[in-house]
């Protein structure tokens, strides 16, 4: 291994030019999913770069923009990793606060800027380039690899459940990589190994087929009362705790590896304060009560509230109807649509019937137990080419596509970001470290040789 590793690591000092001279064609590449822009050509791009690094392509389509599919079967390989990504990016406006053009590539300090630079397209591009590298030196990789990139993640992915559903055995593997997001605001890299769920809801209440005088608020009902009383009912803003019965039947305990792990993470109170621009809760006490209700615990919230008047001065009116948009964040095991039934079934038995609710959107949570071997080898992986402790984020604090890989295929799931902190996704000026996308390539580079010393006869395989 040592050889192997004296080899690549001399290839990619050498290589590193034309390493990233291939990202900032990749990044000169349009590729707004939103707006369908340059979407065909992305794809046709992506699937050059697998074809030059030595894995066999293919565009599949979908009810949207296709998926690249790649494969490589490598001699003698017993283990197998699906690696996931996105060639989609976020529109660029607004363009007046770019520094540089937002596809110009432009490089600074040791960073590439540009939209779509660290989400997503400079950390699947280590993947590829990784494959890229063991061609050109040892000859071929150590495993297997099947490649998704997507083109529609940043609209919500509508296409890929059934994409996977449909493609279940194209895509069986024994591990999952997936390199997206930042690393840890402390700079030491970081490991993702979930995702919360969300169900988000528009609670509202009608009155009537107009606005009041509001001098008959005396005899009327007021929605905006009715609905602010709903809205109660569901949860306490003291205890930070949702009162839907019921709620948390289903909520995964928190196992002490996980208490570990996050008990480890780096906790800045001030750093935090200062970036979110508001104190923290009053009654987190330290490092892993933070961590523990940012990243694992469910939570509801009111997104948006809109009712009556709310111009300038005065207008005496009863509303006619009140909104409230609410976010709940749901943790393994509880399931959409079973707290969509809680809360209307809640709000029924509370006497507020009169309570309109609607789904307007979800996502179920995952997350692969921190226990899982392959986890462990990611991990040993960091530390071996970082060369400090990595950041173990049991889940992490969004939701996303983890239950797809996870609960259809099986994978234990990882998000393992080569993009720094401030990394800037989806604003202005996104940006890149150029050492650390070289970093990734040596990552993953190390994820599969260590996969290919794993034993057929030793459970790899994710467990419950
Ligand atoms: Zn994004």
């Amino acid at each position: 291994m040592s050889m192997v590793k004296e080899t690549y690591q001399a290839y990619l000092r050498d290589h590193t030019a034309q390493i990233v001279e291939d990202l900032r064609t990749l990044v000169a590449q349009p590729s707004v999913s939103a707006e369908n822009i340059g979407m065909s050509e992305c794809a046709n791009l992506v699937a050059q770069m697998l074809s030059r690094a030595g894995v066999t392509p293919r565009l599949i389509p979908t009810a949207g923009y296709p998926v690249v599919f790649g494969e490589l079967k490598s001699p003698g390989a017993m283990r197998t990793i699906l690696v996931y990504g996105h060639y989609d990016v976020q529109p660029p406006e607004p363009l007046d606060e770019w520094r540089v053009p937002p596809y110009s590539g432009h490089i600074e300090d040791g960073r590439l800027y540009g939209r779509g630079c660290a989400d997503d397209k400079g950390q699947f591009f280590t993947q590829i380039k990784a494959v890229e590298v063991l061609n050109h030196t040892v000859g071929k990789c150590p495993v297997n690899l099947k490649f998704i990139f997507e083109g529609e993640e940043e609209i919500g992915s509508p296409n890929l459940v059934p994409f996977v559903t449909k493609n279940r055995p194209m895509l069986a593997a024994d591990g999952f990589f997936r390199a997206d997001g930042n690393k840890h605001e402390s700079g030491r890299p970081l490991i993702k190994l979930g995702q919360k769920g969300m169900l988000y809801l528009e609670l509202s209440r009608v009155s009537g087929t107009r606005d009041l005088h509001s001098s008959r608020s005396p005899v009327s009902t007021n929605p905006v009362w009715r609905l602010t009383q709903a809205l109660h009912s569901l949860y306490d803003p003291k205890l930070w705790r949702i009162l839907v019965d019921g709620f948390y039947d289903k909520v995964l305990e928190t196992t002490a590896k996980d208490h570990d792990f996050i008990s480890a993470i780096p906790f800045r109170r001030n750093d935090i304060e200062a970036d979110m621009g508001t104190p923290l809760r009053s009654d987190l006490r330290g490092g892993a009560d933070y961590y523990e209700a940012f990243l694992l615990n469910p939570h509801l919230t009111i997104c948006g509230f809109h009712a009556g008047y709310g111009g300038v001065g005065v207008k005496t009116i009863v509303p006619r109807a009140a909104a409230a948009k609410v976010d709940i964040r749901l943790a393994p095991k509880q399931d959409p649509d079973e707290i969509a039934v809680l809360v209307r079934s809640h709000l029924d038995r509370h006497g507020f019937g009169d309570v309109q609710l609607k789904v307007l959107a979800k996502i179920r949570p995952a997350r692969t137990p921190s226990a899982d071997p392959y986890v462990g080898r990611v991990i040993e992986s960091l530390r071996s080419v970082y060369g400090e402790e990595p950041v173990v984020y049991p889940s992490s604090e969004g939701s996303g596509p983890a239950y797809i890989f996870r609960e259809l295929l099986s994978l234990p799931y990882v998000i393992v970001p080569c993009a720094q902190f401030d990394c800037r996704m989806h604003a202005p000026n996104e940006n890149i470290e150029l050492s650390g996308m070289m970093k990734g390539i040596e990552l993953f580079i190390d994820v599969m040789y260590r996969e290919s010393q794993v034993s057929e006869t030793v459970p790899g395989k994710s467990v419950e």
